[in-house]
């Protein structure tokens, strides 16, 4: 068979020649929605990498970009990836010093940048050393007064490139993403992704036991595409000809509603926490998410009370899946399946709640402490090993490997898996909490609580005892002005285990959330240390 060394810019100029009149529909800035398609977009990104190379980007280097789903960072993925450069995505919700050690990290000669997070790169240019031009994402007309270093617009920048650029041939491994962990204690750690690694994993998510995703599909990306590659949605969108909708920094529950009407969107993914609000607001507004079939969650566990809104409100499924920054991040899916349409709803919902089964590609196993291998009964527990072509080997620039010499990655998560193949999260190793030498799940109780009809959000939490080394505390968002704790208590009595009752219940009005849209445990943790002790 023939050799095949593929570059993402192929991906776009598929999408180019066969569905070049699918739209991609993008909120602005100024609240207007407008639309390109994957024609233009194609036009766009080769216009964009023949003008870096114009600029003197060599294969390999980091692009940097602080970017909103638009149909501009869209034209930046195809565009420097496709010219041989690394599309290398900041997470603009980052503390400065940490987007500081990133863009000097990854050597940053270029910044994209929308001209909202101007002000926040003009503060810490001066640590930047590397970055020689910054190109705000707008036209020249719209460009603000900055002080960002050779600051140019992005229009500006691309006007004279060649809209027929051909994409260069790349070597087999030739690296074509950057993304770095939002790490909570320590220097963030970035992964590299190559074309080829990238386009398997464009495949795998692609296919049916992927996430089911068809060309009459209209998605909502609530997704930022500075979190893993936008779950890959980008390039499996171009694939497979895919209507994509981009909400920019329009995330509250209206301004998604009206793009899930307008735009017929059939699918949607994000984290839990924006679901929250979106549900929130429906709820409010006596709204039902006609179009839509299915939402696929991931980022922390869905619990189990968002499940069922999401049925019995709206009638659509719910798609949880698993992964992280080290594996591209598609992993684990819970599919819907034959079998689950015959079962009762309540039994059906619970399994929804698992992370899912592995996609093909995607090999996982649980060890002990001592890395032996354990049964797969869904009741023994340990940490989640995980190996495949879209698995991180080495973090970016360490000299060592991340993998054992069997190919394994230590995911951090503590998890169970079951006879049919579902893998299901109990925590993540740093949150789990063991009192009196046995482990509680935090996960577990949060799903718990999070059913009382008084409960919008719960976080679980252990904190340090006198007898027992931790206790759980739980945190509680109320969803109204009632906050009875014994409600609380009797409720949970028949749903977890007499000894994981928390030993307090505290109402806050809201909890920490960092940069990608989970519960910041370690601050929940450094706030409470004593609730206990006193
Ligand atoms: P990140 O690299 O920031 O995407 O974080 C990856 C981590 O998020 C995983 O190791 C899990 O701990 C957590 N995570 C992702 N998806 C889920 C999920 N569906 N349920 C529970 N935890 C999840």
């Amino acid at each position: 068979m023939q050799k095949w060394t593929k570059n993402v810019g192929s991906l776009i100029s598929y999408a180019e020649r066969i569905f070049p009149d699918v739209e991609i529909v993008t909120r602005n800035l100024s609240g207007e929605i407008t639309k390109s398609n994957y024609g233009e977009v194609a036009k766009r990104a080769k216009k964009l990498g023949s003008s870096l190379e114009k600029y003197g980007i060599k294969h390999g280097q980091n692009v940097g970009s602080l970017a909103l789903n638009t149909y501009r960072n869209m034209e930046m993925y195809f565009g420097i990836s496709g010219m041989g450069a690394v599309m290398h995505t900041i997470n603009f919700r980052l503390h400065p010093e940490q987007i500081v050690y990133i863009i000097n990290h990854a050597e940053n000669r270029i910044i994209f940048v929308e001209t909202v997070f101007a002000p926040l790169l003009e503060a810490i240019q001066d640590n930047c050393p590397t970055v020689e031009q910054y190109i705000l994402l707008c036209s020249a007309e719209e460009m603000p007064e900055t002080k960002l270093k050779n600051a140019i617009s992005y229009e500006e920048f691309i006007k004279d490139g060649d809209e027929k650029y051909e994409w260069p041939e790349l070597g087999e491994d030739a690296p074509c993403g950057l993304c770095y962990t939002s790490g909570t204690t320590g220097n963030p750690k970035g992964v590299l992704y190559s074309h080829k690694s990238t386009l398997l994993h464009t495949w795998a998510g692609s296919s049916a036991n992927g996430m089911g995703l068809s060309a009459d599909d209209s998605i909502l990306m609530v997704v930022p595409m500075f979190h893993v590659m936008g779950w890959g949605l980008p390039y499996i969108g171009a694939m497979n000809g895919i209507k994509l909708v981009l909400p920019g920094m329009g995330m509250d529950g209206a301004a998604l509603v009206e793009l899930i009407q307008k735009e017929d969107v059939t699918l949607a993914f994000g984290v839990p926490t924006i679901w929250l609000g979106l549900l929130g607001y429906c709820e409010e507004n006596n709204i039902k998410l006609d179009n839509v079939k299915q939402t696929i969650i991931g980022g922390s566990a869905v619990p189990y009370a968002m499940i069922k809104e999401f049925d019995e409100k709206h009638d659509v499924n719910v798609v949880q899946g698993w992964g992280m920054t080290e594996t591209s991040p598609l992993a684990t899916a819970t599919l819907r399946t034959p079998a689950m349409d015959k079962m009762p709803k309540e039994e059906r919902y619970k399994l929804q709640t698992k992370q899912g089964k592995p996609i093909y590609g995607i090999e996982l196993k649980i060890v002990d402490d001592d890395g032996n291998r354990l049964p797969e009964d869904g009741e023994a527990f340990g940490k989640l090993l995980v190996r495949g072509p879209w698995v991180n080997k080495r973090y970016y620039k360490h000299d060592e490997d991340a993998i054992d010499a069997d190919g394994w990655f230590d995911t951090g998560d503590i998890s169970s898996i079951d006879p049919e193949g579902y893998m299901t999260i109990v925590d993540r190793a740093k949150d789990v909490i063991k009192s009196g030498g046995e482990w509680i799940s935090s996960v577990d109780l949060e799903n718990a609580a999070q059913s009382h009809p008084d409960i919008m959000q719960a976080s679980v939490i252990g904190v340090a005892h006198p007898k027992w080394d931790e206790r759980p505390l739980l945190l509680v968002v109320p969803a109204n002005d009632k906050k009875d704790k014994e409600s609380i208590y009797s409720f949970l009595e028949d749903k977890i285990a007499k000894w994981w009752k928390p030993d307090d219940i505290v109402f806050v009005e809201e909890l920490p959330i960092g940069a990608t849209g989970k519960v910041l445990k370690i601050e929940l943790r450094e706030q409470y240390k004593d609730h206990l002790m006193k």
